[in-house]
Parts: C-alpha cells; sequence; structure tokens
C-alpha cells in the first residue's frame, strides 16, 4: 500500500489550517508528523480517517482517489485505515475481547474476517501479536498503561488496515514505559507490514521511532526526510530549532568551510557568503583556560552528564553545552569551545 497526499488544504470556518501537504506514505513505511502544539496534525489525520472534509487537494492509496477536495469520497470506514487514539480510547466497560471485536465490527471487515468463528481467531491472533494472550477476559482498567496502549493497537490493526494512523498514541505513558512501548508498537506494525502515521509533538519520539519524519509547521510541511536529514541538515532555521537545541552563530561561508567567532568549522556545503551555522549542544566541547573566549554562566546537573551554558566575552552570544560526568564547571570558569566538525551552514542573512 502506498498513500499520496497532494495539495491538502483544511480548514474550519474561514480559518484554514492546512495550508497545501504533500506527503507519501511508502509501503510498510512509518511516517512522524512532527509539530508544536496546533500546527493541525490531528486536523491532518482526521482529513485522511475520512473525519475532516478538505478544502482543496486528494489523498489516493495505491492511486485510487479516496478523498477529494469538498467530498467524502470514501467513508472513514471503507479507507482501510486503522485509527490509535490519544490514551488508546479503549471502551472501559467492555472486555479487552470486545474492544479489539468492536474493531473488527465497526471498521470495514475483510470478507474473510466477516464470520463469528473467523472473528474470534482474530481477536486471539491480534491478543497473540502484542503479547497479552491471556488478557482477552479483563477489563482495560486492569491493565498497565503500556498493555491498554498494546490493547488498541491490536484493536487498530484487527481489521488489517493498509494503514494505522496514531495520533499522540504514547503521551500518556511515563517516559520511561515510552520508550519501550514505542519500540514494541514500531515492531508489531513491521511484523504486520502495516504503513503508519504517528503524530507527535515529541521529538525523540518521531527521530526515533520513524523511517521518515515530516516536520509540519503553522500548516505546512517544512521538511520531509530521515530522521538524520532532519535533525543534521534542516531546510530552515525553524526546523533546526524545533527538531533540536539549536544555536545559530554568523559565520561567512568560504566553500566548505565557514568562518565564526568559534574559528574556521568545515561544512558540508561549498555555500558561500554570509549566513549562520548551527551548532548543536552535543557538537561543543569545552575546556577550562584562564584566556579562554567564553566564561560558564550556569552548570545543571542532569544525571548522566552535565549542561553547561556559556557566554562568548566579545559577542554575547549564548551557548550550551554537554559535559561528561566527570567534569565541573563552575559558574565564572573561563573556557575555550571548539566544535566537532562538519557543521551546517544556512547561507544568507535572514532568520
Ligand atoms: P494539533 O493536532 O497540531 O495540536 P489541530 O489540528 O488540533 O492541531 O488544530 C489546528 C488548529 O485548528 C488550531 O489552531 C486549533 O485551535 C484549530 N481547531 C482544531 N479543531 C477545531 C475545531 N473543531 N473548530 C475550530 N478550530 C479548530
Amino acid at each position: 500500500m502506498s498513500m499520496v497526499i497532494a495539495g491538502l488544504v483544511a480548514s474550519y470556518g474561514n480559518t484554514a489550517v492546512l495550508h497545501g501537504i504533500d506527503l507519501d506514505l511508502g509501503d510498510g513505511e512509518m511516517l512522524a508528523v512532527l509539530g508544536p502544539s496546533g500546527c493541525g496534525k490531528t486536523t491532518l489525520l482526521r482529513s485522511i480517517a475520512g473525519l475532516h472534509r478538505i478544502d482543496a487537494g486528494r489523498i489516493t492509496t495505491d492511486g485510487r482517489d479516496i478523498s477529494v477536495a469538498g467530498q467524502l469520497q470514501v467513508p472513514p470506514e471503507k479507507r482501510g485505515i486503522g485509527l490509535m487514539p490519544q490514551e488508546g480510547g479503549l471502551f472501559p466497560h467492555l472486555t479487552v475481547r470486545r474492544n479489539i471485536e468492536f474493531g473488527l465490527r465497526a471498521g470495514f471487515v475483510r470478507p474473510y474476517l466477516a464470520g463469528r468463528a473467523e472473528r474470534a481467531r482474530r481477536v486471539d491472533e491480534m491478543l497473540e501479536l502484542v503479547g497479552l494472550p491471556d488478557a482477552g477476559a479483563v477489563r482495560p482498567s486492569e491493565l498497565s498503561g503500556g498493555q491498554q496502549q498494546r490493547i488498541a493497537l491490536a484493536r487498530a490493526l484487527a481489521p488489517a488496515p493498509s494503514v494505522v494512523l496514531m495520533d499522540e498514541p504514547f503521551a500518556a505513558l511515563d517516559a520511561g514505559l515510552r520508550t519501550s512501548i514505542r519500540q514494541d508498537v514500531r515492531e508489531l506494525l513491521q511484523a504486520s507490514k502495516t504503513a503508519s502515521i504517528l503524530v507527535t509533538h515529541d521529538r525523540a519520539e518521531a527521530l526515533g521511532t520513524a523511517d521518515r519524519v515530516a516536520v509540519l509547521l503553522g500548516g505546512r510541511c517544512a521538511q520531509v526526510d530521515t530522521p538524520r536529514e532532519v535533525y543534521e541538515r534542516p531546510s530552515t532555521p525553524a526546523v533546526a530549532r524545533f527538531v533540536g537545541d539549536a544555536y545559530l552563530v554568523d559565520g561567512v561561508g568560504r566553500g566548505g568551510y565557514v568562518e565564526t567567532v568559534l574559528g574556521r568549522l568545515g561544512t558540508t556545503t561549498g555555500a558561500t557568503g554570509d549566513g549562520q551555522a548551527l551548532l548543536r549542544p552535543e557538537q561543543l566541547m569545552i575546556t577550562e583556560r584562564k584566556d579562554g573566549a567564553f566564561v560558564v554562566e550556569h552548570e545543571l546537573f542532569t544525571g548522566p552528564e552535565s549542561s553547561v551554558t556559556l557566554r562568548h566575552n566579545d559577542t554575547g552570544l549564548p551557548l550550551r553545552a554537554i559535559a561528561r560526568i566527570s567534569e565541573r564547571f563552575a559558574p565564572g570558569t573561563a573556557v575555550d569551545v571548539s566544535v566537532a566538525s562538519p557543521v551546517h551552514f544556512f547561507p544568507g542573512s535572514e532568520l
């Protein structure tokens, strides 16, 4: 299955929320849609699911129109799309088995899942798939948050959809559990060869889980790329800042390197002229030196490492570096900063 979204415009009343989204989803691929709250992520998912009428553009799956502007071409239950809503959305009064069956009854049903025996078998298969073969008779409240998310996924996958849409599915889980559950979900989707779109405002979740990331800013796709590309070669300073801690330092490109207050830094582009170099905290190494160009303003101990904020003596440029656990940088310490190249360079002087 492949899905193509072209020129999608969606609004509420007279207010446009999505201003022409182009996206494609490959067979079995997981695409994360990453953006701040209010940028239109849920509206995008609802448009794809057929729960929101789009104003312009079209959505096709395997070349077939499922949505054309102004019409709900194919009703939600016939789109072959499974939805995994925020916090699972399981029915508390139904057993786990009934919850999963509900997906089969309410959703589009493949012909081979139409009979009662087939449905029961499918529920068992799904419980097995999500690693909870004995949970059928219990109610969702008897399960942990992570187990409930697995059941929500089982329910979404039960009708064998071509695409699963997930709206901030892990937001309610504790940080520790979130990482392992999202890897589980990824593996389960891979095992069933189901394509998926994961909507999230959590950059670590998007970068660490998806095959590609679409950065949605202000109702527009600012960049669609692999997690590494989006992080290391963001298309704009706004993307750079949204996907990680970013410091933009004025510099002059000389083709292959850029001159900055931190010295000559290697870049991956041959761009020349004024612009800005992107520095990430993990690229900066600090060493104490009496006549260093920076001064330590603050040191924050975070457990595995320390976060050290610095200021350049002459220009006032602020930076943040990561220091190893064994190093100590008290406020007021003079330090030098060296940069692990290459750095990304934005030619042009606009921010
Ligand atoms: P996200 O999921 O990225 O937080 P949404 O798609 O929920 O963003 O919302 C995008 C914008 O549309 C926001 O400004 C929000 O206030 C607005 N919006 C969302 N739902 C409605 C609605 N039912 N009626 C009017 N405006 C809405």
